[in-house]
C-alpha cells in the first residue's frame, strides 16, 4: 500500500502582519518541538499573507524549522503589467514549497473561473510550486447535484493539460462548511475524497492518484481532526480559523496524540 504523509495546512487568510507571523511560526515550532512531534506523522505548512513570506522565510531558514510555507494565491502570469499580482517566480525565490489555488473565497470574491484556476495550476508548476488546489460545492450545489459532482468537475477543469505528477495536493472544502462551524461528517469527506481520487486515477494514472494527498477543509478543529484522518482517502486538513490559534493548531498537527 502507498503511504501518504498526513498534511496539516494553515490558511491564515488576511490575518497576522509580518511581526505577528514571525512570533506565531516561532511559537508553533517550539510547541511542536516541546511535544516531540514526529513530522512523519504530519507535515505542517502555513500560508501567510504575501507581505509576511519574506519574514517567515528568514526565520525558517535561520533556525532550520521543519515548517513549510506558501502563498495563498499566485498570478497566472510570470511577470509584466499586472498591477497587484504576485508571480509564482517570486514565491519560488522565497523558498515557498506550496501555493493555495482556487480557494472558494478567490472564486467567489474575485470571480476566479475554472479556467483561471487551471492557468494558475500551470503557473505553479512552471515555477516548481506544489498547488494546494481547492475544490468544493456550495449548499445549493449539494442540494441540486449531491456532494461530489461540483468538486469533481472543478478538479477535471483545474487539471486540464496538467501533469499532476509534477506535484499536487487537493483540498476538498465544501463551501457551506468553511468558517461556518458546521464541518462535513467524516463519511461525507471520505465519499468526496474517494470520488476525487478516482478521477485523479482516470486523469493521471493510478500511481499519481495513490500518492496525491487529498485534504478536507471546513471548520476543522482539534476536536474533530482525528475523525477525518481515520478515513482512508482523507490525508490531512486545510485549516482556516483554527490555524490562527497557536494551541489549537498545534493540537491539530498532533492529532495522533
Ligand atoms: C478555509 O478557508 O480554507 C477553511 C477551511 O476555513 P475554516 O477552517 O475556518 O472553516
Amino acid at each position: 500500500a502507498v503511504s501518504r504523509t498526513p498534511f496539516i495546512a494553515g490558511n491564515w487568510k488576511m490575518n497576522l502582519d509580518h511581526l505577528q507571523a514571525i512570533a506565531f511560526v516561532q511559537k508553533l515550532a517550539w510547541s511542536l518541538a516541546d511535544a516531540k512531534h514526529d513530522f512523519a506523522d504530519a507535515e505542517v505548512a502555513v500560508f501567510p499573507p504575501f507581505t509576511d513570506i519574506r519574514s517567515v522565510q528568514t526565520l525558517v531558514s535561520a533556525d532550520d524549522l521543519p515548517i513549510a510555507y506558501g502563498g495563498q494565491d499566485l498570478s497566472q502570469h510570470d511577470s509584466g503589467a499586472y498591477t497587484g499580482e504576485v508571480s509564482g517566480a517570486f514565491l519560488a525565490k522565497l523558498d515557498c514549497r506550496y501555493v493555495i489555488i482556487g480557494h472558494s473565497e478567490r472564486r467567489t470574491l474575485h470571480g476566479e473561473s475554472d479556467a483561471d484556476v487551471n492557468a494558475k495550476v500551470k503557473a505553479a508548476h512552471r515555477h516548481g510550486l506544489i498547488p494546494v488546489l481547492c475544490v468544493g460545492e456550495t449548499a445549493d450545489d449539494l442540494e441540486q447535484h449531491g456532494a461530489s459532482a461540483v468538486p469533481v468537475a472543478q478538479l477535471r477543469a483545474a487539471l486540464d493539460g496538467v501533469d499532476a505528477g509534477k506535484g499536487l495536493v487537493v483540498a476538498y472544502e465544501p463551501v457551506w462548511a468553511i468558517g461556518s462551524g458546521k464541518a462535513a461528517t467524516p463519511e461525507q469527506a471520505q465519499q468526496v475524497a474517494a470520488a476525487l481520487r478516482a478521477v485523479l486515477g482516470e486523469i493521471a494514472g493510478d500511481e499519481v492518484a495513490a500518492s496525491t494527498r487529498i485534504l478536507y477543509g471546513g471548520s476543522v478543529k482539534a476536536a474533530n481532526i482525528a475523525s477525518f484522518l481515520r478515513e482512508p482517502d482523507v490525508d490531512g486538513a486545510l485549516v482556516g480559523g483554527a490555524s490562527l490559534d497557536l494551541d489549537e493548531f498545534s493540537s491539530i498537527v498532533r492529532f495522533k496524540k
